[in-house]
């Protein structure tokens, strides 16, 4: 019975040992050991170390495997299925720490990983324990594509604002405080209080100031060339811009840059002509009370005719000529026809002599004449024709597009003294019209048969009334 019981145990005993056994190979099988570390000189996760240490596997990628094993420079070494390298060799910028979950807005939400992962194309680069030729110190940042860029626009349009900042030329008093800097030879310059002169003196032979611009207190520019001014628009309108305003540093540069190499044969007639014209103007506003003012205003208008594309003739222009046209038509004519000066047609000039009557269809008169009689009662239309004189000031004037004031009985252009009125007045009403206004001069009994008849027999005037008239004339 004993033995029995000592057999058992020693049996159980036997058991017990190939359970724990059987147990530690289990373990070996299941549990993962920390792999060592493969690069020379560095003991992580060996017996010795009391840590474990994360590690990472070589890469299936042959080309970045091969990049792993020149990196960690051990001779003839060729990783097998284990062969690990630890965290300590990577670069920070080479682990994530996080995952990153896409939203349908585009941005991700990020959770932080326990153990990193390697980034993509990430290779070993520092080895601590060994010489330091073999370490490598990647950029010091490396950030995804879309946010370099990002941020390389950004830098970039800062930049351009400050730039574009320190362009800008706020007032003259901060072009006096750089002249000096900016304007080198052969420009000289002189700081005024309000203005400052910025100028080429020409010295191969009597010396004298070929070309200056000066910059007044709002940042405008004049020029002067030869003793003459230019037209700034002209020279520098490009580079001044609509404003014509010396307002930045580089428009600075330009203007010396351009006016540099300016020469008179440069300039276009327009150029030339716009000198004559502002020299002309400034004579003209020295003096307007002077004999020779009205001459010169005439040579500019003329002038300016000579060369413009679009003629367009100003009001003194045209009342100087239709003063001429009227008195004698054929002086005008010949002196048109010599083409010494621009001047209008005469059918140009006839337009703007419509007097106040029947003639024109779309006359806004006879238009008002035509509705109202359209709204007289029948006994309305029975009207008496009243004719009368209203004496005035014999005068030209121009006005919206027409000469006014011309006498129509007229051969020669003489301003009108009277006024001879037409006006209908209803028999068996109140209602009064005007109906035709004939500025005239010395008018004869002839002239007056001739309008009278004019404003009775108009279709126009038919349309109005019906013929009550005879017994005022
Ligand atoms: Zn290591």
């Amino acid at each position: 019975m004993k033995q029995n019981l000592q057999r058992s145990l020693s049996c159980l005993k036997a058991l017990e040992h190939r359970f724990k056994c059987y147990l530690l190979n289990f373990s070996c099988v299941f549990v993962k050991m920390p792999r060592k570390c493969c690069v020379p000189c560095c003991r992580s996760n060996y017996k010795t170390e009391t840590t474990s240490t994360t590690t990472f596997g070589f890469p299936k990628d042959e080309e970045l495997k091969k990049k792993w094993i020149s990196s960690i420079n051990r001779k003839d070494f060729l990783p097998g299925s284990t062969a690990a390298v630890c965290i300590n060799h990577f670069d920070e910028q080479h682990l994530i720490w996080e995952y990153r979950i896409p939203q349908k807005d585009g941005s991700a939400h990020t959770i932080e990983r326990k153990r990193p992962r390697l980034a993509d194309g990430a290779y070993p680069t520092k080895f601590p324990n060994q010489p330091h030729y073999l370490s490598e110190d990647l950029p010091k940042t490396r950030k995804s594509p879309s946010l370099r860029k990002a941020e390389e626009i950004t830098r970039a349009e800062n930049q351009f604002s400050e730039w574009c900042e320190a362009d800008n030329i706020k007032s003259l008093n901060e072009i006096k405080e750089n002249v000096a800097e900016k304007v080198k030879d052969p420009w000289q310059h002189t700081v005024k209080e309000n203005s400052i002169f910025i100028y080429k003196i020409e010295t191969s032979d009597c010396p004298k100031v070929s070309i200056c611009f000066q910059i007044l207190s709002n940042l405008t520019v004049n020029i002067f060339y030869e003793n003459a001014r230019l037209d700034t628009k002209s020279v520098l309108g490009f580079v001044l811009g609509n404003d014509l305003k010396l307002d930045k540093w580089t428009k600075f540069d330009c203007v010396l840059s351009h006016l540099n190499s300016f020469e008179a044969k440069e300039m276009s007639v327009n150029q030339k002509l716009s000198v004559i014209k502002i020299l002309l103007h400034e004579l003209i506003e020295a003096d307007s009370e002077n004999d020779y003012s009205e001459k010169l205003k005439f040579i500019s208008a003329q002038l300016t005719l000579a060369f413009c594309k679009k003629i367009r003739y100003d009001s003194d222009i045209i009342l100087w000529c239709a003063n001429l046209y009227f008195r004698y038509p054929s002086a005008y004519l010949l002196i048109r026809k010599t083409g010494s000066l621009t001047l209008p047609h005469q059918t140009y000039l006839r337009r703007f002599t419509t007097t106040l009557s029947m003639d024109n269809e779309d006359n806004i008169h006879v238009k008002y004449l035509k509705e109202k009689g359209k709204l007289l009662k029948e006994h309305e239309k029975l009207v008496n024709l009243l004719l009368d004189e209203i004496y005035i000031t014999p005068k030209l004037d121009y006005k919206g597009g027409e000469i006014l004031g011309i006498a129509d009985n007229s051969e020669e252009c003489v301003a009108a003294s009277t006024v001879q009125t037409f006006m209908v007045s209803s028999l068996f009403s109140s209602n009064k019209e005007v109906v035709s206004l004939v500025p005239v001069k010395n008018m004869t009994a002839e002239d007056l048969l001739r309008y009278t008849k004019r404003v009775i027999l108009h279709e126009k005037f038919s349309n109005y009334c019906e013929f009550g008239v005879g017994n005022t004339i």
